[in-house]
């Protein structure tokens, strides 16, 4: 039988261009992509792309403060939210651009609307065109979700937040997790007042807890009200503010409501159940090890699937897709030891398992210090840093890497290399420390502070 395509991909962000591309340009396959939206998908254009480029905004108004006390002679100036937004949306339809190029330079056809599976092995085209393909990749990520109560809809998500008209003065964010956290910093660094509700005991669920501490109090110390065991009651239009009611018993007006509680995968309507393909609770594609879904032509990677949501683990499926599809070498995605940083102010950097964690797997030794940096210090600041290790006893391998400081993201890309090699603390040990720096304490730390 023949068909349109080898392979027709529904989705063209990070998974799914990066399989299209290499499918098509490594192995000379005739491959299709479908995007109803922008090319680049969320993060280039709504996720870690315009995220991070906030961040880096909003790092300068403490930046002005710490040069004066480095003596320059300097004055903190007001936010043009209009300037940063216009540059940072056209950098945005930049790299949309240099998406776009990859896949027509990698001879991918590229089709501008929405695609939905009809049967194994063809997929229908927002204007009824049908296409055949002997494989479809399903790469149609995740999409944040609000939770249902009165008032909900007066919500914004990550979504809208890099398209706001104006900054808020005063912000509520709804949420304890990556986004949530991020945009709580960013929000406060760029001069809102920001109040966060949280409805668990202590932010950033399921990192370590003594990292996810000095993040939490850091953030409160630059001045974000945070508010844990909280959650929203009911929410309601007051003039051009919204009136929130929450579960501790406050009332208050903000500007803005973002929620960030998680995000669902992009699965429904796309005919997937139809033809047998399996969905989870959340609408996510049950795959096997290689991608691969109940339905042996129709394969499915990165958010869509709900595995581990990070791009670059998306593009590794992808790849990983394509060695087994189209060059003939089996190979699953390693969801192991993925190293991970969240852009909180300050960043937390981590990899492996938490003291938790590991301690539940086993007898362990933790290794840690908490100082405040030279540079901050310097600068006047109370802020503190933190360095964590956790060894196996047994093995006396590096289980987990916990980075609490300015920077922690890049540095945490260079310890997972140790870590994902099997490291032993011994190993951390035998490397020279590089002097003066934060991260030498990763090598210097003498005697646990505690086993469990
Ligand atoms: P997360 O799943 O990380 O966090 C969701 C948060 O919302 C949790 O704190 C959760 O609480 C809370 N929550 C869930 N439901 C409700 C509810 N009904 N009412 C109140 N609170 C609720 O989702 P995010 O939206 O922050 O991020 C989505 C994913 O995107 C992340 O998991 C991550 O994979 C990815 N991401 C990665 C980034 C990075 O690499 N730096 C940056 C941004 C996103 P609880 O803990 O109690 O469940």
């Amino acid at each position: 039988m023949s068909f349109d395509y080898d392979l027709f991909v529904i989705g063209g962000g990070s998974g799914g261009v990066r399989a299209a591309r290499v499918a098509a340009g490594d192995t000379g396959a005739k491959v299709a992509l479908a995007e109803e939206d922008r090319y680049g998908g969320t993060c280039v254009i709504r996720g870690c792309v315009p995220k991070k480029l906030m961040v880096f905004a909003s790092e300068y108004s403490g930046m002005v403060e710490d040069a004066q006390s480095y003596g320059w002679d300097i004055q903190p100036g007001a936010f043009n939210w209009d300037a940063f937004k216009g540059k940072l949306h056209a950098e945005l339809d930049r790299l949309e651009g240099i998406y776009r190029n990859i896949l027509k330079n990698n001879g991918v056809e590229s089709f501008d609307q929405r695609a939905t599976v009809v049967d194994p092995h063809t997929v229908e085209l927002a204007d009824g065109t049908r296409k055949t393909a002997k494989h479809i990749l399903v790469a149609t990520g995740g999409w944040p979700t609000i939770p249902e109560f009165p008032g909900s809809d007066l919500a914004i998500t990550s979504n809208e937040i890099f398209h706001l008209d104006e900054l808020p003065k005063k912000m509520l964010i709804v949420g304890g997790g990556y986004i949530a956290c991020e945009f709580a910093g960013i929000m406060n660094g760029l001069g809102v007042e920001v109040t966060q509700y949280y409805r668990g005991a202590q932010i950033l669920r399921g990192f370590d807890d003594e990292a996810r501490g000095l993040v939490s109090e850091e953030m409160c110390q630059n001045g974000i009200d945070l508010h844990l065991g909280t959650n929203v009651l009911e929410m309601s239009k007051e003039g051009d503010q919204i009136r929130v009611k929450a579960t501790n018993g406050d009332e208050n007006l903000f500007d803005q409501v973002m929620y960030a509680t998680g995000r669902n995968p992009n699965s429904t309507g796309l005919g997937l159940e139809a033809l047998g393909v399996e969905l989870g609770r959340k609408g996510e594609i049950k795959v096997d090890q290689y991608s691969q879904t109940g339905v042996p032509s129709i394969y499915a990677i990165g958010d869509v699937t709900d595995r581990v949501n990070l791009t670059p683990v998306a593009i590794r499926e992808g790849m990983a897709f394509v060695e087994t599809v189209f060059k003939g070498n089996p190979t699953s995605p390693d969801h192991d030891l993925i190293p991970t940083a969240i852009f909180t102010q300050p960043e937390m950097g981590t990899v492996g398992l938490s003291e938790e964690e590991a301690a539940e797997q086993e007898p362990i030794e933790v290794y840690a210090t908490s100082f405040k940096p030279m540079q901050q210090s310097f600068a006047g600041r109370s802020a503190r840093v933190l360095m964590k290790l956790i060894v196996s006893k047994a093995t006396r391998k590096v289980l987990g890497c916990h980075i609490v400081a300015p920077g922690a993201g890049e540095m945490i890309q260079l310890a997972g290399i140790a870590v994902k090699m099997g490291a032993t603390k011994e190993d951390f040990d035998r490397t020279v420390a590089v002097h003066p720096t934060m991260s030498e304490e990763l090598v210097t730390m003498k005697q646990p502070v505690r086993s469990a």
